[in-house]
């Protein structure tokens, strides 16, 4: 029959992914039963099997336009068709148009040096920091501060960055001249302190590491405005400008890595303008082009870019990417940003991640809900098997939860490898395209598979 037939297929695509396809990030086990996606509409991915399921996760933080973009496909089309690809050792159309827009979002005056992925995106702030210090006049200023737990890409230099010890097992030695302090986590202060009862002590621990490493070493602090994959650490209000005013103090730059907060997830354009800071350069990719195409971009301050005027032969940026804002790339992003901006997809973000918060307010008092977080369309919940310890939950409590809601029809997440005893935070990150309908229904399945998971 013909079922039998599609039975016959399903089986030998599946022998040939275990055959020939290496998946990212899976332990051997899982890696063997992946979901084979085959079609997307709106928020839902249907597997090869003909299974539906809402993407609570766009994918990895990324699909924001949702999975069926007809006028997406279309720009990277007509853009193919017109000029597929130039090197931007010169310069072409797409690239310009989108280096204004990023302007327009950004609010401030940019020079932008585009990349295909996050990690290449934070490489090339490393290079152009270090160089920018080295021309000023500082060429001692070389290290880099960042959080644990945060993650900023899987480069050796990017993975120098990021905060999560099992990561870079056997990976290491990595870049050398990363620091990190510890992240700001109320939930599980690092200072002992209670929630709105402190002084900003992970704010003010940038002064003393700055001090204590000599401030003619340091080049510049990279954070993300919300750490999110590390397990959606929320910032008290006042902390990113606390640690602007420091690298003010001390000559240190900040990067701020924009590449899951940027483009209205954080319900403003950018995360960090929901904190009052202006960045020195600022990282970006994933929701660049809702992920139809990969593209990323470091943008600088027009300032650091005239350290690079001089016209000593070594005195410009020797940094090149072959496919680094490829055309059909950059039109797909103006495209993506044009349709954000007529549909009001940054406000539409907003509204959705506080009826989220509305609709999983029942799981505050869930015995297992240690805490609830919140940033922008973004959701954290951390589990815990005993509330008055802050016990975290083990992997087998977190991977039930994931379980119910895939058995249910809903794929979320959960915070990445800081430590194996730390993995215990449900991340749910869904397209600004669905319904309210279909948020409401979402929330419905989270909570009941939290529920189940306690029995
Ligand atoms: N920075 C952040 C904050 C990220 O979340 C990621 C990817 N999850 C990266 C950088 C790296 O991006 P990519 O995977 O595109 O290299």
């Amino acid at each position: 029959t013909t079922d039998a037939l599609r039975e016959e297929e399903r089986k030998a695509w599946l022998d040939k992914d275990r055959r020939y396809v290496w998946h990212h990030m899976q332990p051997y086990a899982a890696s063997r039963n992946p979901l084979i996606i085959t079609g997307g509409d709106g928020a839902w991915v249907t597997d090869l099997e003909g299974n539906r399921y809402l993407d609570a996760m766009s994918g990895l933080w990324c699909v924001n336009l949702g999975y069926s973009e007809k006028e997406l496909a279309e720009a990277a089309y007509d853009q193919l068709r017109q000029m597929p690809y130039y090197p931007l050792t010169q310069s072409h159309l797409p690239a310009i148009a989108l280096s204004e827009k990023l302007n327009e979002w950004l609010g401030g005056d940019y020079r932008i040096f585009f990349s295909n992925s996050g990690s290449e995106a934070n490489e090339v702030a490393f290079k152009i920091v270090r160089q920018y210090h080295a021309q000023n006049g500082e060429p001692t200023r070389w290290k880099f501060i960042s959080r644990y737990r945060a993650y900023h890409g899987n480069s050796m230099g990017a993975l120098a960055a990021t905060g999560q010890a099992i990561r870079k097992q056997h990976y290491e030695p990595l870049a050398p001249g990363f620091v990190h302090v510890p992240p700001p986590y109320c939930y599980r202060c690092p200072f002992g302190k209670a929630r709105d009862a402190c002084d900003l002590e992970c704010a003010s621990i940038f002064e003393q590491v700055i001090q204590w490493e000599g401030p003619e070493t340091v080049a510049a602090v990279i954070m993300e405005p919300t750490i999110t994959g590390g397990g959606v650490i929320v910032p008290p209000p006042e902390y990113m400008k606390r640690v602007r005013e420091i690298c003010d103090r001390y000559g240190v730059l900040l990067i701020v890595d924009e590449v899951i907060c940027g483009f209205g997830r954080s319900g403003k354009p950018f995360g960090h303008q929901n904190f009052n800071v202006e960045p020195d350069l600022v990282t970006m990719a994933k929701g660049i082009t809702s992920a139809y195409l990969p593209l990323s971009a470091t943008a600088v301050r027009a300032e650091l870019f005239d350290a690079f005027k001089d016209d000593h032969p070594y005195a410009h940026l020797r940094h090149v990417n072959t496919f680094g804002g490829n055309a059909a790339a950059c039109a797909l992003s103006v495209r993506t940003l044009e349709l954000m901006e007529q549909r009001k997809l940054v406000d539409r973000a907003r509204e959705l991640g506080e009826k989220l918060e509305r609709l999983l307010e029942p799981l505050r008092n869930h015995p297992l809900v240690g805490d609830l977080r919140f940033f922008g369309f973004m959701a954290g919940i951390e589990l815990v098997i005993d509330k008055q310890r802050k016990t975290p939950a083990p992997a087998d409590v977190v991977g039930r939860v994931i379980a119910a809601c895939k058995n249910r029809g809903v794929l979320i997440g959960k915070n990445s490898d800081t430590v194996p005893e730390q993995n215990n935070v449900l991340t749910l990150a869904p397209p600004f395209v669905i319904s309210d309908e279909e948020l409401e229904w979402l929330a419905k399945v989270v909570i009941e598979a939290v529920r189940e998971a306690r029995r």
